[in-house]
């Protein structure tokens, strides 16, 4: 089998220098709580694939479910011939996330796509034009969410004009707004609308309860349920992008749980298929209804691997109570992680995150500067040593941990005290 060197090599040839790797060797093979290289080495998956392989790498139920599909067919087109998997799909999505109202579901590819038909929907079912967004968030990498993405380098720079009748306002990032209330910081966001978009123009309030590429961003507690609350009176779908926080990561099933939000729509993908692409949107039936017969869909979208990945995923997600998972892993980490910081000399400014969706964001020593080249030097030094580690943040300075959610003990604690070490 050829290096990584040679790998390395070969694809500086053939790939596009645009699409970036975290690490400079290549995988051979990966289970539930490891990667292993092609020379061998093996890391400590505290990545899951940005938070894709929540039930782990080549789950059992996962491949059976692919494999015994891939014998029947591989492609219709839903939209050309239907099949079961894809209602089962959206029958357990709409099951699955908050809100006890009739619903319905539509499945995609990507996230990025998933959310671009939120859009779709709300602005359809409403006739409004703005979608309203908050400071840090990532929702992707297509044209429309780019737009919607608050970051310009790496994601957007030199790759406009972007979309049109997007409008951003302050969120609740309680190290770095003074603390604000959830109330008072949902007050500032609303009077933002109101003063410059008005509400009787905005079709979605689009929102990650907890933010991922922005830095992991925890709003103050009440945050969620003011904006909620404010959408509901002004007639404002209220979107959760639950993309990086679904399928049991944060300890709940949906991170809108912890509040008790009820999201008029939600975008769901990275956790849905146990590594398989799949995306989806699901909401309000009458607001899934109002597109006419023909407006959703693509060529792909529900392919019948992807769904039957998916259900053998959730009957994996049910079966090993994976939300109590996340929350143990929380348990065994966070003291960990706050040991660390305490040994920092001022070095991580906060340990925030809930279940295992876990960040620590770092600052110059004793100031609230952040501190990006610090961040990643603790990441290089956590790969050389084996733990697969992320970074994230406006900032850069978050070092973020997304370990899959079957993860075993022995492998969180290995993973807790390479990343200790690289911190001294
Ligand atoms: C990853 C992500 C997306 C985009 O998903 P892709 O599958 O990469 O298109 C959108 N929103 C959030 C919150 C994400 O984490």
């Amino acid at each position: 089998m050829a290096s990584s060197e040679e790998l390395h090599k070969r694809r500086q040839a053939a790939v596009a220098r645009g699409v970036g790797s975290v690490v400079d060797s290549y995988v051979d093979h990966a289970s539930g709580g490891t990667v292993t290289d092609v020379e061998g080495r093996e890391w400590i998956d505290f990545a899951a694939g940005i938070a894709v392989t929540n039930v782990g790498n080549s789950a059992p139920r996962v491949v059976e479910a692919v494999r015994a599909q891939v014998e029947r067919f591989t492609h219709t087109c839903f939209m050309v011939a239907p099949y079961e998997s894809y209602v089962a799909v959206c029958e357990q999505l709409n099951t699955l996330t908050p809100g006890s109202f009739e619903k319905r579901s539509a499945l995609f590819n990507s996230g990025a796509e998933a959310v671009e038909n939120a859009v779709k929907i709300a602005r359809h079912a409403t006739g409004r034009p703005a979608v309203v967004v908050f400071d840090h968030a990532y929702h992707g990498r297509t044209n429309l969410t780019m737009a919607l993405t608050a970051k310009n380098m790496p994601y957007k720079h030199r790759f406009g004009p972007f979309a049109g009748e997007v409008y951003r306002v302050p969120m609740s990032y309680p190290l770095r707004d003074g603390g604000l209330s959830g109330a008072k910081a949902a007050a500032r966001a609303i009077e933002t609308v109101e003063k410059q978009v008005g509400a009787e123009n905005v079709a979605a309030l689009l929102i990650e309860p907890i933010q991922g590429e922005g830095g992991f961003v925890v709003p103050a507690p009440g945050f969620l349920p003011a904006l909620r609350e404010w959408a509901t009176a002004a007639g404002v779908v209220f979107v959760a992008d639950e993309i990086q926080t679904g399928f049991c990561r944060t300890g709940d099933w949906f991170a809108c749980d912890h509040e008790g939000v009820e999201p008029d729509l939600v975008t769901l993908a990275k956790g849905i298929a146990g590594g398989l692409p799949l995306a989806a949107v699901t909401g309000r039936a009458e607001l899934m209804d109002a597109v006419h017969v023909g407006g959703l869909g693509g060529t792909y979208g529900g392919s019948p691997i992807a769904c039957a990945a998916a259900l053998a995923s959730i009957e994996t997600m049910h079966e090993l109570d994976l939300a109590a998972a996340a929350r143990r892993i929380e348990s065994v980490l966070v003291p960990r992680l706050r040991a660390i910081a305490e040994r920092s000399g001022g070095r991580v400014a906060e340990v925030r995150g809930r279940g295992a969706m876990l960040a620590m964001e770092l600052v110059q020593p004793g100031t609230s500067t952040p501190d990006p080249v610090g961040t990643a030097a603790v990441s290089a030094a956590c790969h050389r040593a084996g733990l697969l580690t992320l970074t994230c943040g406006t900032y850069g300075n978050v070092l973020r941990l997304l370990p899959p959610l079957v993860i075993s003990d022995d492998e969180l604690a290995r993973g807790a005290d390479i990343l200790a070490a690289a911190f001294d």
